[in-house]
């Protein structure tokens, strides 16, 4: 997709970002977000930054801003004699023309930084460090918006936490933002990284091979399961179900059970799926799940972080059995609930909708 952006992307960048404020709206990153999501096999409205941070992926401008600086650069290079490095000189007071766009690109970048011309009028060479620095304070504008949204969101939970899960304690009216604080607060690994091997065979999208695996996995570590957290936001007859409110409609059929939200922490506690357990020993007979359950029964509040330690611990055979663990939990909900409602499976859609509000 990026074949020959050194020359078209600066034109394409100013295109896509002039008056938006993100380099995230546009055309490219449409296309580049349907490419992880058939990557993940995961439903339309999974959130861009699971997606981005599960495959390790960065906004499509965070990598052609570079080879397009670094053109820039390879042009000055050839001296200044070149009839490239001539032309590029030539251009820089002609609107709409390369060398031009390029200048005008580095005067959108957020922070300010010095233009590329000397006192002379004539293009200079742009420092590693300062393509750095753009590209990063445009990727840092982007993630600044969720951050601030989660941060909301925790201080109103700690307002209303007492004890247990601080996500669940997150008020109902709580909404923006919050797909991604649960996901950041239980189900956030490393980042798939093949520069540091140590940590990249650790995640899922290291791990997971087959079709089935994959969808699973991916879906369940984004935040968009099949369970009533995620599935149940309207009633039959269209109105919203609060959060707090989307329940197990299975464990009351158990003794001395209280209705507990049905979210990917309760799929791990649930007495439905208690007897599968034993075929999973590398996920269930792990001291990381020991810890998890006894912090839970206990309503401790450290009950999130040794959810996430738990879930994330990584390794083939812990991904593999976890992956076998929920398409059985799956196959075993859709055999007791007979208003089970599929999971979304289209993923015939270009448009992207940021889809945090839950
Ligand atoms: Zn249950």
């Amino acid at each position: 997709m990026g074949f020959g952006c050194e020359i078209w992307g600066p034109g394409a960048f100013l295109d896509a970002t002039i008056g938006k404020n993100t380099i995230c709206d546009n055309k490219f990153e449409d296309v580049h977000n349907l490419f992880m999501r058939r990557t993940l096999c995961v439903g339309r409205s999974t959130s861009i930054a699971a997606m981005r941070h599960a495959l390790n992926r960065t906004p499509v401008f965070a990598v052609w801003i570079p080879r397009i600086l670094n053109f820039w650069n390879r042009l000055l290079r050839r001296g200044g004699n070149n009839f490239l490095a001539q032309s590029l000189h030539s251009q820089l007071q002609e609107p709409g023309s390369w060398g031009n766009q390029v200048l005008h690109l580095i005067k959108e970048v957020p922070g300010g930084y010095t233009l590329p011309i000397d006192t002379h009028g004539r293009p200079t060479t742009i420092e590693q460090a300062t393509i750095k620095a753009i590209v990063e304070s445009l990727v840092e504008r982007e993630s600044e918006k969720d951050r601030v949204l989660v941060q909301n969101l925790i201080i109103r939970a700690n307002e209303a936490h007492t004890r247990g899960s601080l996500v669940r304690a997150c008020p109902d009216d709580a909404r923006l933002g919050f797909t991604r604080f649960k996901w950041q607060q239980w189900l956030m690994g490393p980042r798939p990284d093949h520069k540091a091997p140590a940590q990249h065979k650790h995640t899922f999208a290291a791990n997971a091979h087959s079709f089935f695996h994959v969808r699973t996995l991916s879906n369940f570590m984004c935040a968009n399961s099949w369970l009533n957290c995620s599935t149940g936001r309207t009633s039959h007859d269209g109105t919203a179900v609060p959060r707090s409110a989307r329940i197990c409609t299975l464990c009351p059929r158990f003794q001395r059970m209280t209705q507990d939200p049905e979210d990917e922490m309760h799929i791990f506690v649930c007495p439905l799926y208690e007897p599968l357990k034993g075929s999973y020993p590398r996920v269930f007979s792990s001291r990381a799940y020991r810890q998890f359950y006894i912090a839970h029964e206990s309503k401790l509040s450290e009950v999130d972080d040794l959810f996430r330690t738990f879930l994330t611990q990584g390794g083939p055979e812990f991904w593999s059995q976890l992956a076998e663990f929920l398409i059985a939990c799956r196959n075993a909900r859709l055999t007791f609930q007979d208003d089970f409602r599929t999971n979304r499976g289209d993923l015939d859609d270009f448009s992207d909708t940021d889809d945090e509000a839950v």
